[in-house]
């Protein structure tokens, strides 16, 4: 057992993967200490959570509530603003690794500044392998640093992989519920709303994973996520639906045998695996009841009805510039469909429509990977006004 807990940053604290993370850092405390968590908007939450936790470094990415926090949070406590004041925690000295866990595109340049300043990072926001995927597994190549995957279905792979070689992999099977609209039929799906598409059948996560998982995009971002994560081409990412979500993924050798990585739907096992590995260790987590369970099934994803999965593999295979902007056109229309002016469809309408606009960059550099993701928001947002 190591002397002493691994010292853990938070970014995304207020989430629904940040909560998952202080449950875990409680049930292991030994082995977790949490030293610094950041939010966006969420300042009374923040605030709360600093006070709970006894933690002394904060950040609240939008500067125009830092008073607030400030009034809010414990006396002493180091609170900054702003993307910088995000970088700052990312780098803080005393931390072993930082968790990033904000939605969307805002992890890229923490995740970054972590990695320079030799920090692993675990990471839930897939935004941030899907967009710079290439720049990420480089950069920690270069640091020696590693790259702890907290997305149930890649946590899954990583443990059923246990550091073989890409060359051994037939095939890396990632698992997907299916989501609300797994039986509706295709001529329904305009009609859809976003009180149905927010009601996922197996997971509690954040609105916006949420959508994704109804359109199929979050399988497609996983799909490009695993891709560099696990150094395999886009041919060998394979998605079955396995509406259960006890199965978390599976890799197929080249011999033909298969490995999966089953347990109770909870994001805090993949958490915890990535703050204690290579070593597991006990916690109060529920462990699967077979018989209870009765059966797992398993079905061919609908390719045609949910063409997320198509532009996901297209994206992943051109690679380039292309994941990024399909992921930002991909959270402009989200965010509009949760605004209520979209109809379902349309999301991927409009993702498609920006991908075919792009003259994609090929192995671009960072900038002008936010140079991508500027450019699809704004032609995105244009498609939809
Ligand atoms: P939530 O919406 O629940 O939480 C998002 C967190 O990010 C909040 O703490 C939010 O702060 C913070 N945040 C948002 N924007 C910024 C910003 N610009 N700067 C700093 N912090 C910011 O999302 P989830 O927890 O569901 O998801 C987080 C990431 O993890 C996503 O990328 C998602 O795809 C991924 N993921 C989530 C899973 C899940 O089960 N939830 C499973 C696998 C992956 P505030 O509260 O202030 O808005």
């Amino acid at each position: 057992m190591p002397d002493r807990p691994k010292n853990v940053v938070i970014l995304g604290s207020t989430g629904s993967i940040g909560e998952s993370a202080l449950k875990v850092a409680r049930d292991i405390p030994d082995r977790m200490r949490v030293v610094g968590l950041a939010a966006n908007r969420s300042a009374e939450k923040l605030a709360q959570q600093l006070a709970e936790w006894d933690v002394q470094e904060g950040c609240l990415a939008d500067s125009t509530l830092l008073d607030d926090c400030r009034r809010q949070a414990p006396a002493g406590v180091n609170l900054r603003g702003g993307e910088d004041g995000l970088v700052e925690l990312a780098t803080l000295p005393e931390a072993d690794m930082v968790l990033i866990a904000i939605v969307g595109t805002a992890g890229l340049r923490p995740a970054l500044a972590a990695i320079e300043a030799g920090k692993d990072i675990a990471v839930a926001s897939k935004e941030i392998l899907v967009m710079a995927g290439e720049a990420v597994m480089t950069a920690a190549r270069e640091k020696g640093v590693r790259v702890l995957p907290v997305d149930s279905e890649h946590n899954a792979i990583f443990q059923c992989l246990e550091g073989r070689n890409s060359s051994e992999v037939s095939r890396l099977i990632l698992t997907a519920s299916g989501g609300p609209f797994r039986k509706k039929p295709a001529a329904e799906l305009a009609e859809v709303t976003v009180e149905q598409a927010l009601n996922h059948p197996t997971w509690e996560m954040g609105p916006k994973i949420t959508i994704d998982s109804a359109t199929l995009f979050n399988k497609g971002l996983e799909m490009i996520e695993a891709r560099w994560l696990f150094d395999v081409e886009m041919a060998r990412v394979d998605v079955i639906v396995h509406p259960q979500s006890i199965v978390h993924s599976m890799v197929e050798f080249v011999d033909s045998s298969v490995l999966a990585q089953l347990s109770v739907t909870d994001m805090c096992f993949p958490i915890q695996y990535a703050v204690t590995w290579p070593e597991r260790v006990p916690n109060q987590l529920p462990p699967l009841d077979f018989a209870e369970l009765a059966k797992l099934e398993f079905e061919a994803p609908r390719w045609d009805d949910f063409p997320a999965l198509r532009l996901a593999q297209r994206a992943g295979t051109e690679g380039g510039t292309l994941p990024a902007v399909m992921n930002a056109a991909n959270e402009v229309a989200v965010a509009k469909f949760l605004e209520k002016s979209l109809r379902f469809p349309k999301i991927w309408e409009t993702v498609e429509e920006t991908m075919d606009a792009h003259a994609v960059v090929a192995h671009p550099k960072l900038e002008q990977i936010l140079e991508a993701d500027s450019w699809a928001r704004e032609f995105a947002a244009g498609l939809l006004t």
